[in-house]
Formats: structure tokens, sequence, C-alpha cells
């Protein structure tokens, strides 16, 4: 028998526990249950569509229900869903590693999957560990990791300890490891005091000065290049990543990007570090992997860390990780066509005129009285509001600003959810122009009505 809306209503309250959820607000109002959707558009269960206005959480790239995409899926299940990779293979998965080496950065040829942006960080962290007990001149002594403040790179415990935001991680100190902290590139808000028109990126500065003054202890160092996503749309200065880069190689550290919530055509480049030059000693994939899809991440690392590892089995020089549905053929393959697709359907090429389409919206937002800055990098853009443009001063975090801009955004037909007061836009890459233009006057008229109430 097919369940009402109100049992469904019901049973969310009931038994649902939702991530990053105040779960008492959440069942105290009516649940906004997704029943289909089409291209960029999601339904809920009263027929009303809405706007993707932040890609299903970050990942959905080409929209939803992509005929090719969807076929990729539907032919591979008629070969396999799911086998290991244990000690076997599977064709998806071995054409999808080929197909990363090709278009990531040169040297990066060796892949090792997971499921989840958390995992495939987890994977890079646990590998420079091991990499520095193993390489050809062991250094033991390299066990920390520096990552910057603000920083968000996943849930495990691991991540966790890499991470910075106040109110997800300060909780869970007593189970970390000890992180290196440097600032966040934060300009509008610099923690150096500093202005950007002004300042000599001296936020890279301080964070050279530590990965010298800590060079024998440092494991690897640990970023989101260009934009730090979780944080608040934190867009770095030019020169930045490059920065991290030279200094982290001059000094024997290894570099792991997390560009988890960057890659995959994000900023207009299919990996962000291209934008630099940049080619790190690890760098992490998921979200926009499989479009949106599946659960699936990658790690890819060098060969120099890849022989690392090489020995008979008894020397014990083995990487002992993974995870029950690592190289999953299903992820495998629909990653595999999200690629292609990106490629041949002239998807990346497109950012560029959406990100200015965006950008016209952004400047225009910015002009309200209760927004106090606009960030934004390719289709990644996040808008941040204050009480007071002047002395930058936040709204009470308890009035909950940034999620009164996203309900009422809601009712007007675009989903986004806050960061904070942080309001993300970063809608599936493959949007139509009309589309994102209707999204961008959405979130127009929802702050207008938040800045200047009746
Ligand atoms: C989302 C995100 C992660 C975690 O990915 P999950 O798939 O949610 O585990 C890690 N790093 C960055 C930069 C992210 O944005």
């Amino acid at each position: 028998m097919e369940a009402t809306r109100e049992q469904l209503e019901q049973w969310d309250r009931e038994h649902i526990w939702h991530p990053f959820t105040p779960m008492q607000t959440y069942a105290a109002e009516r649940p906004l249950i997704v029943q289909r959707a089409e291209g960029c558009m999601l339904q809920d269960l009263d027929g009303k569509w809405y706007i993707d206005g932040v890609s299903s959480l970050w990942c959905n790239v080409h929209g939803h229900r992509v005929p090719e995409l969807d076929e990729a899926i539907r032919s591979q299940l008629d070969q396999v869903a799911h086998s290991t990779l244990l000690g076997v293979s599977n064709v998806p998965a071995i054409k999808l590693a080929r197909k990363l080496v090709e278009l990531a950065p040169s040297g990066l040829d060796h892949v090792f999957f997971s499921d989840s942006g958390a995992t495939a960080v987890e994977v890079a962290l646990k590998m420079a560990f091991q990499f520095w007990r193993q390489c050809p001149v062991p250094r033991p002594k390299k066990t920390k990791y520096l990552a910057l403040s603000r920083a968000y790179h996943g849930d495990t415990l691991g991540d966790v300890s890499l991470g910075g935001v106040e109110h997800f991680h300060a909780l869970f100190a007593p189970l970390l490891f000890q992180t290196i902290r440097a600032p966040s590139p934060y300009c509008y808000r610099c923690p150096l005091g500093l202005e950007r028109r002004t300042c000599q990126v001296d936020c890279a500065r301080a964070l050279e000065d530590l990965v010298r003054t800590h060079r024998e202890e440092l494991a690897a160092v640990v970023v989101e290049p260009l934009v730090q996503g979780a944080a608040g749309m934190i867009v770095a200065p030019e020169g930045f990543l490059r920065r991290v880069r030279e200094v982290t190689a001059a000094n024997e550290v290894l570099l792991i990007a997390d560009e988890v919530a960057v890659g995959i055509g994000r900023t207009g480049t299919l990996f962000a570090c291209e934008q630099e030059g940049v080619v790190p000693d690890f760098l992490c994939v998921a979200k926009g992997l499989t479009g949106g899809y599946l659960p699936l991440a990658a790690t890819l690392t060098t060969g120099e860390v890849y022989r690392a590892f090489l020995g008979r089995p008894e020397e014990n020089r083995t990487f002992f990780h993974g995870h029950t549905y690592t190289g999953n053929p299903l992820g495998a393959a629909v990653a595999l066509a999200t690629l292609e697709r990106m490629e041949h359907c002239g998807v990346l090429a497109g950012v560029a005129e959406r990100a200015a389409l965006l950008r016209r919206h952004l400047d225009r937002i910015a002009e309200l009285p209760c927004v106090g800055d606009v960030r934004q990098k390719g289709l990644m853009a996040g808008i941040e509001l204050v009480a007071d443009r002047g002395t930058k001063q936040p709204f009470p975090a308890a009035a909950r600003t940034g999620h009164a801009v996203c309900k009422l955004a809601r009712a007007h037909g675009a989903l986004l959810r806050p960061l904070g007061d942080v309001v993300v836009v970063m809608p599936p890459l493959a949007i139509d122009l009309s589309l994102l233009d209707r999204l961008g006057e959405i979130v127009h008229d929802s702050f207008r009505e938040v800045c200047s109430p009746r």
C-alpha cells in the first residue's frame, strides 16, 4: 500500500535523524519531502517545484535525470551492481581511474577509491603519514598536519581534527589529534587586520613561516584550493595556493588538495589546482564526481607516494585501509559518463558565461543594506549578511537570518541552504541561463525582504 503524504511526514519526524539539522526545530515545522526531479528542478510531495539552488548539497553537475547518466547506470546494472576492489578489480573502476589520471594535473597517476569526501581526505591523511615511515629516507617524526582556520574537510575524526569551524568542531577536541593552524585568507574579516587592496597576502606569509618552523614534524598541509567552502565560501587571493605549493615543496612537506567541493568544474576549470598551475601530492575528489548521482570518491596521488607502499606482503608496507563499497561499479559508470558529458557537451566551457550572469545578480544583491560581502568563484558563491555594513557587525546567531533568507527563497521556488549567515548559491553547472536568471531574482527578492522587513 502506498504511504500517504501525512504518513511520510510523520515517519520522517519520528525516525529520520537529519544531518547538520537542529531536530527540535525541524520536527516543529512541515518537512519538505522531495519526490522527483527534472533538469535543475526538484518537486515536493505537494507537486510544488523548486530550483535546485545548491546542487543538492554541492554535488549535482548536469541536472537531474540526465538521459546519458541514467542510461550509464542502467546498462551497468545489466552487468553487475557491485563487486569488491579488495584484491579484485572491475571494468568501470579501471576506466574511471584511467580517465581521472588523464584529466588530473600531470603526475597524479594512482587512484584510491572510496565513497565520500570525508573518506577521500581521511585516506590522504593516512597515506601521507605512512609515506614518511616507508619512503626511501624515512622521516618518522613527520606526524602532524597543518590546516587553515575555518577549514572543513569532512566529519570523520581525522577530518574533524583538521577542521576549524568552531561550532562544528570545538566540542570534539578531546578526541582529536593536534593540528597546526594557519590563518584563513578571509579578506572581508582579515585575521591579520589588513586590507586586501594594500596587503601582500600576508596570510600566505604566515602559513609559509609555520611550514618552515614545523618542517621536521609536518607530514602534510591540507587546503581547499581557491575556495574554503563550508567556511562561508571564502575565496583566497590569487597566488595563495601557488605559494602553499612552493613552500611545501621547498620544505619536504606533502600537499593534500581537498577538491571535494571545488573539483569537477565548479570553479571554471575541471580541477581548481589548474588555475594556479599547482600539482599537489594528493588530490581528493567526491561531491561532483558522479554528477550528484551516487556516493563515490577518489584520492589521487603520485608514483613517488605509491612506490613507498610496495614490497613483499611480509614487509607490511601495504595500505591497510578500504571500504566495502570502494570503487562501486554503478558509481564508477556514472562518474565516467559525468566526465564525458563535461568534455563533450561543453558544460565546462559554459561555466564562464553562467558565472558572469550570476555575478550580475550578486552585484545587485551586494547593494542591499544587510549584505556585507559577496564572494564568488565560478558557480560557487556566498553572500554574507551583516547587521551593520559599516562595522561588519553580524546579526545575533539566534536570529538565524541566513535561514530566514532561505525560507523566503523556498516560498519563492528555490531551494537554498545557508552556512550560518552566509547564503550559498551553487546551482548545477549545466543550469539553463534563463533558470539561473530566475534563481538570481529569487535570491535578490528574498534578501530584499529580509533587509527591509515591512
Ligand atoms: C563536503 C566536503 C567534504 C566532505 O564530503 P562528504 O562527501 O560530505 O563526506 C570534504 N571536504 C570538503 C571541502 C567538502 O566541501
